[in-house]
């Protein structure tokens, strides 16, 4: 049976000379490890056809299914803030778009199909580890509410690629709203020139945020809307403790969905200095510096629209920078909505941007476990005020902070239970700890073992349901000397 896609390839279609038509190259033993039946029913795919060997063949690129036109796009980016003029996918392959259940077109694509012209010399390949954990951390961004790019299936290729040492080859059949990212439009501005980015803004505008068509100055309402889209995503990896690690302008999308897990990690203890990115020296990505970047990648996506917005230079440089220069602030609703959601506070009251920071204060200072400061709030309004108390090396400012809390928390006359399972859904008692990832790709990677990857991903995927034979998965690893490092997963 032919696992129809029926793709509507609008990229292929509308973009000639900024991508690159390519062939995947087959692998030769492949094996499908982990395949997203969900996901593939929203997609409108029939999973059951694609869980088989015909599905094995396309996820493994040795068939194109009917209906692809297999391209590697251009883009190009500032990494690390100094500017890549041409990047683009070197190991993945854009099959095509297909248009879900819910009536949005999503591109599917190959990660770690082969070299493409945009390799630069890399191999165009990905290893098993990597592949694993874009597929864990992903789902469990979208299972807590992230807007993220998802993964369908990861296969082995069964090749070697060559790392550090030998390890297994693999490629993920990603998701996304579209792969348009920053960098989309800065390799259009320096390659296309004021016409090739009115395209391309016009397309981002028709596939993500139609309704600014109809805007006085439809660019500039684009730009508010990526804006918005994109203060509102860091706000929500900010509420969760997320640290994407590398957060170069071709590693931000249009459509504000998280993409590329590559040394990403979420933060144990609180503390905003926390890097884990081993190539991250100087802490540019760093937990508490992520709302910046925010801002500094936006000011270059800015940039690419200056001849859009206004013919006036100047005038269109005021009006960009009016947006800019409202980011924070926007950041900060965001991010401040999601932290009274996760205090259990339902209204607004001047004193609450306060209130927040203090407890991070607390946080810091006590060096206490991001997430679980968070679920156990609730227990206090439940009565017991121990269970959160242990996770500061001393609880006496913590306690002073919470009778102001729940001072606040009264004034809203809502019965106790009520707000403490309305908490329970918003603060996550499951995330990919690191210690666990770690266990999980280890024993897929080394001994062919997928049961732990398949547990834990099976707890990530409710990280609200709290269930006491899923203890080990809610603790923060055990205090060692040797500080977490991630690596850039290729
Ligand atoms: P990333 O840091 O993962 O966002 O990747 C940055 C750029 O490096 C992109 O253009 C990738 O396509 C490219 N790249 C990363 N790994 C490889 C690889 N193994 N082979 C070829 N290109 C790669
Ligand atoms: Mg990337």
């Amino acid at each position: 049976m032919n696992p129809c896609f029926n793709f509507d390839n609008s990229y292929a279609r509308t973009f000639e000379g900024f991508f690159a038509p390519c062939k995947a190259d087959p692998a030769s033993a492949p094996k499908l490890l982990q395949f997203n039946h969900a996901l593939a029913e929203e997609l409108g795919l029939d999973p059951v056809a694609l869980d088989s060997e015909a599905g094995l063949a396309i996820f493994s690129g040795i068939a194109v299914p009917e209906g692809a036109e297999p391209i590697a796009q251009a883009y190009a980016g500032h990494q690390f803030g100094g500017f890549a003029p041409q990047l683009g996918d070197g190991r993945a392959l854009l099959l095509g778009e297909v248009i879900d259940k819910n009536q949005r077109r999503r591109d599917i694509q190959l990660k770690g199909s082969g070299a493409t012209p945009f390799s630069r010399g890399g191999d165009g390949k990905a290893s098993l580890g990597p592949v694993l954990r874009e597929y864990l951390i992903g789902e469990s961004m979208h299972a807590l509410g992230v807007p993220t790019t998802r993964a369908l299936a990861a296969v082995t290729t069964g090749e070697l690629v060559y790392r550090e040492r030998p390890f297994p080859g693999a490629v993920l059949t990603r998701v996304a709203a579209s792969h348009i990212r920053v960098g989309t439009f800065e390799f259009f501005a320096r390659r296309g020139g004021v016409d090739k980015v009115r395209d391309l803004a016009d397309y981002a505008i028709a596939r993500h945020y139609p309704d600014t068509a109809d805007a006085e100055n439809p660019y500039l309402a684009f730009f508010r809307a990526v804006c918005d889209a994109q203060s509102a995503l860091v706000a929500n990896w900010m509420n969760i403790g997320f640290i994407h690690g590398v957060i170069n302008t071709d590693n931000m999308t249009i459509s504000g969905e998280t993409i590329d897990y590559g040394p990403c990690a979420f933060m144990d203890s609180y503390d905003p200095d926390t890097v884990f990115s081993s190539i991250d020296r100087q802490g540019r990505y760093a937990y508490g510096n992520q709302p910046n970047i925010l801002s500094w990648n936006l000011t270059r996506l800015a940039e690419t629209l200056i001849p859009l917005v206004d013919p006036d230079k100047d005038r269109a440089i005021e009006l960009l920078t009016e947006i800019l220069q409202g980011i924070p602030s926007i950041y900060e609703k965001h991010w401040l909505t999601g932290m009274r959601s996760k205090l259990g506070l339902s209204t607004e009251d001047p004193d609450d941007l306060e209130l927040v920071n203090d407890l991070l204060w607390v946080m810091k200072d006590g060096e206490a476990d991001f997430t679980l400061v968070f679920r156990r709030l609730s227990q206090v309004l439940r009565g017991n005020g121990e269970a959160i108390q242990t996770l500061f090396e001393q609880s006496g400012a913590f306690d002073v902070w919470a009778r102001r809390w729940r001072k606040r928390q009264e004034q809203e006359g809502i019965p106790a239970e009520k707000v403490a399972l309305a908490m329970d859904r918003v603060n996550p008692i499951y995330i990919p700890r690191n210690h666990k990832v770690e266990e999980a790709l280890d024993a897929a990677v080394e001994e062919t073992d997928m049961i732990p990857f398949t547990k834990l991903l099976a707890v990530l995927t409710h990280p609200y349901d709290e269930d006491a034979q899923n203890n080990a998965y809610a603790e923060p690893a055990p205090a060692t000397d040797i500080p977490y490092k991630t690596f850039c997963g290729t």
